[in-house]
């Protein structure tokens, strides 16, 4: 594929299962935009809940040989895939940037930070290493090991297409595990594309499958019996839901929810690189991002020293179609996502927030129909407004001022999210301070978007998270296995007569 050209193909997007592609029973299907233009793209089929049955039978099938396959060969086969995603990054991010409308060169670093997962997921042999303890008693030896625990799901968001799923299935399969897959139904095409690769790397047929849906999709693999884990990553409310109807069931679960995200500035902050942080990492992505800058903490005259600046630079800010080379802000996804986001600045308004930089009905040449929003900045805004209590998923930056150091953590830890959060300062003791008392479950010290490395994992608090474990790196090891205990001892160290007192180290 030509990704400067970029992702034209108009075939409907079907599903993914038993190694080929599949259409959807029902025969609905939903429309998939190229929002740069407006225009639809091709149709996404949805799926019915006899299709995920099909998935789910097709990943059970394979679960038995695939989790008695030696941890090696599973890594040599995620070895190849890793060769096969970074040969097609581009053709991949050229994908999420026709459907998504993210800056190509931001869907470049966005497959990237998946298959740094999928290299991850390559050290399995070492990771699922078990402990050993060489008699515990005379004559016995107690191990432990993790064993995989058969049909897992993920249901992923529209922001991330390939980089969440990667935070999945890699990890998953890795540890011996069936997937099926479940991604956004508004940019459903990098799921199939990398079901092919996973194929041509030589997985065998329903290890990785993907049912294209909504919420029948979902509510069917919550349902059934034999999926035994679910991972979910998307807005808080279905989060929720979806943590709580799978432990009803019995299922072992991790949502990750929403967010709203502070960088808090001190007054002894770096000037231009707390500039460069808000910008970049509020209007990166068009603000969709779970761990793009929604909030400013402006600490002191650090408000009064940034907000000329702030404005300037959010004025200026380039937004073309993504796969222009300057661009450094695409489209909104959906025209719906973009009414809510311009909804949100109107309230904000009315709310009494001083509206420093208006984004509304931006305009870019050629492109008329596109849903594109400009950059948005507030000052003045407070706890009180639904501006700064909401997620706005969208380029708008809400800045609060604050006295002090004290009233800041107060501001971030009064708010319902805890993804993630920065602070730029250039005192010791006040980054460590912060860093140790805030209650976020990823902090940045003069990074803007803390997002982990992928043997580091991935998780917020509050109502950021749902479950016990954070995504990939070691939690995600121990999310996709469950531990056994082995005690072993061999006749001749056995001694004669029965045992009625609770067996201790002798
Ligand atoms: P969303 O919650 O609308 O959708 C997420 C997934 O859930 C999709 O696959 C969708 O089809 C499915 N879904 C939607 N409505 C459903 C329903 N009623 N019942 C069952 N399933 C349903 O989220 P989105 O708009 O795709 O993504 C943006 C959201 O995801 C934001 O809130 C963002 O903060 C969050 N997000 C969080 C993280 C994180 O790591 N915490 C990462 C990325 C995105």
């Amino acid at each position: 594929m030509d990704t400067r050209v970029g992702y034209t193909a108009t075939a409907d997007v079907g599903h993914y299962i038993g190694g080929q592609p599949v259409d959807a029973a029902g025969g609905r299907k939903q429309a998939v935009y190229n929002p740069a233009t407006g225009a639809v793209a091709r149709q996404v089929h949805l799926g019915a809940t006899s299709d995920v049955d099909l998935a789910v039978a097709a990943a059970r099938a394979a679960a038995p040989a695939w989790a008695d396959t030696p941890p090696i060969r599973r890594a040599r086969l995620m070895l190849r895939f890793l060769e096969l995603m970074n040969t097609h990054r581009d053709e991949i991010a050229a994908m999420i940037s026709a459907e998504h409308g993210k800056v190509f060169s931001d869907a470049q670093g966005e497959v990237t930070r998946g298959i740094d997962i999928v290299e991850f997921a390559c050290g399995i042999p070492q990771l699922l290493k078990g402990d050993y303890t060489d008699q515990v008693s005379t004559g016995i030896d107690n191990w432990t090991l993790r064993q995989p625990l058969g049909v897992v799901a993920g249901i992923t968001p529209f922001n991330f297409p390939c980089m969440v799923p990667c935070w999945m299935f890699p990890v998953a399969i890795a540890c011996g595990n069936t997937f099926v897959l479940k991604p956004s139904e508004r940019d459903p095409s990098a799921s199939i594309r990398m079901a092919e690769l996973m194929t041509e790397a030589g997985f065998p047929p329903g290890v990785f499958n993907v049912v294209q849906g909504d919420k029948v999709v979902v509510d069917a693999l919550l349902q059934h019996p034999d999926v035994a884990a679910l991972s979910f990553v998307g807005s808080t409310a279905i989060a929720q839901y979806i943590y709580e109807t799978g432990a009803r069931l019995g299922k072992r679960v991790q949502a990750l929810g929403g967010a709203k995200n502070h960088l808090v500035v001190m007054p002894d902050a770096d000037v231009d690189q707390a500039v460069d942080a808000l910008i970049g990492a509020a209007y990166g992505s068009a603000g969709e991002r779970c761990m793009a800058i929604s909030v400013g903490v402006l600490v002191g005259d650090a408000a009064d020293k940034l907000m000329p600046k702030l404005a300037e630079r959010a004025k200026k800010l380039v937004i073309r179609e993504p796969m222009n080379s300057e661009a450094e802000m695409g489209p909104i996804v959906t025209r719906a996502a973009l009414e809510r986001i311009e909804g949100y600045v109107a309230r904000g308004v009315a709310e009494g927030a001083t509206l420093v930089v208006d984004g509304r009905g931006h305009k870019v040449p050629g492109h008329e129909n596109g849903f594109f929003t400009g950059a948005t900045l507030f000052d003045h805004v407070t706890p009180a407004m639904s501006i700064y209590r909401d997620e706005i998923f969208g380029p708008v930056l809400s800045c609060v001022r604050v006295p002090d150091f004290t009233s800041a953590l107060q501001v971030v830890n009064g708010h319902e999210y805890g993804n993630g959060v920065s602070c730029y300062t250039s005192d010791g003791n006040i980054a460590r301070e912060f860093a140790r008392r805030v209650q976020v479950g990823m902090v940045g010290i003069n990074v803007p978007i803390p997002v982990p490395m992928a043997w580091h994992g991935f998780g917020g608090w509050k109502r950021s998270l749902f479950g016990d474990m954070h995504a990939y790196g070691e939690e995600g090891v121990r999310f996709y296995t469950k531990q056994k205990s082995v005690m072993q001892r061999w006749p001749a160290s056995i001694a004669k007569g029965a045992e009625f007192a609770m067996p201790v180290a002798k």
